[in-house]
């Protein structure tokens, strides 16, 4: 069950530029995409990776903040062009950049981090909970066949299905649904108040969803106790999981160990692991939750 996730492509490719801002629109409640104009990060980006923002000429907030690649757009020649981002405003940057209009530049570094490795699977189960919807619209659509993404773009067995499940507070903070049923992923909505789809936890939409096609490949992403329960099914389950965790860091390139998570291995050894280049994306039986 366990894969490997390869290293080679966490910092060493990224670059750092002073971006233009294309769009930044409300999507959803303090939700907002953000189009950035930076083509040769977005034709490298893979799905699950992520880039570092910071307001330019500026020492407050003095550190970047990781955001994950969301989708990339391309220009009028069918090459990328444009990075989009989604965040939800929870503080001072993302607050301030919700104040930001088009033709503002921003600082940007990345592609960083090692993003979802390319496993075949027949059916890929995406459980997202709060904003973790955010690094999986890229992933649908190698899965489905619709696009590669990377330079060279890389090549992914296609899976028979592609399922959203999406767990969020209110119906109001559900940002890009329509996004994924565009591309043909199955969406599945869970709220915290009933006020869209299932009511209750959207780790309760997992096994019915399995039920209906076993040999399914579970990624997961947002609140730390949601994931916690997610790695806990798959390994009832018996089924791959990965999880991409977002955990605050400060540079994004490795050198300052703030980000680290503890791992086990299969022997129950422990270690630390800078998520910011040896993740964001672990595999779930390895996180010490
Ligand atoms: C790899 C990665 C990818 C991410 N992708 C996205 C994304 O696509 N969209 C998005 O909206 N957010 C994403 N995040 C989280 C995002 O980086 C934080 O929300 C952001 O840094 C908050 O900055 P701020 O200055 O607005 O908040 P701050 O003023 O720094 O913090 C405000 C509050 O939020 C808390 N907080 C800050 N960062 C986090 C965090 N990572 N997890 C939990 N609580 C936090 C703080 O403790 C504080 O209570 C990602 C994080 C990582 C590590």
């Amino acid at each position: 069950m366990t894969e490997k996730h390869h290293c080679t492509c966490c910092a060493d490719r990224a670059r750092r530029q002073t971006v233009s801002i294309r769009q930044n629109v409300r999507i959803a409640r303090d939700t907002y995409r953000l189009r950035l104009v930076c083509p040769e990060i977005a034709r490298q980006v893979l799905p699950g990776q992520f880039v570092m923002v910071r307001l330019p000429n500026r020492t407050d907030p003095l550190l970047g903040r990781p955001l994950a690649a969301y989708d990339v757009v391309s220009g009028p020649d069918d090459q990328p062009e444009a990075l989009d981002l989604v965040y939800l405003v929870v503080g001072k940057m993302t607050g301030l950049l919700a104040a930001m209009e088009p033709g503002h530049a921003l600082d940007v570094w990345g592609p960083l981090g090692n993003g979802f490795p390319p496993s075949a699977t027949e059916h890929l189960l995406m459980v997202a909970g709060g904003i973790g919807q955010t690094p999986f619209l890229t992933l649908a659509q190698e899965y489905l066949g619709l696009r590669a993404f990377g330079d060279p773009p890389r090549q992914v067995s296609r899976a028979d299905k592609v399922t959203l499940c999406y767990g969020a507070r209110t119906k109001e903070y559900l940002a890009g649904v329509d996004d994924f049923r565009r591309l043909g992923v199955e969406v599945n909505v869970a709220t915290d108040d009933g006020s869209a789809g299932h009511h209750g936890l959207v780790t309760e939409l997992i096994e019915p969803v399995v039920e209906e096609s076993p040999g399914a490949r579970i990624v997961c992403c947002g609140p730390e106790p949601m994931m916690r329960a997610t790695a806990k099914i798959a390994r009832r389950l018996e089924l791959p999981c990965q999880v991409s965790l977002a955990t605050p860091m400060a540079g994004g390139m490795g050198i300052c160990f703030s980000c680290v998570v503890k791992v086990r291995d299969a022997s129950g050894n422990w270690d630390y692991r800078r998520t910011c280049v040896e993740g964001p994306v672990f595999n779930a039986e390895e996180v010490d939750f």
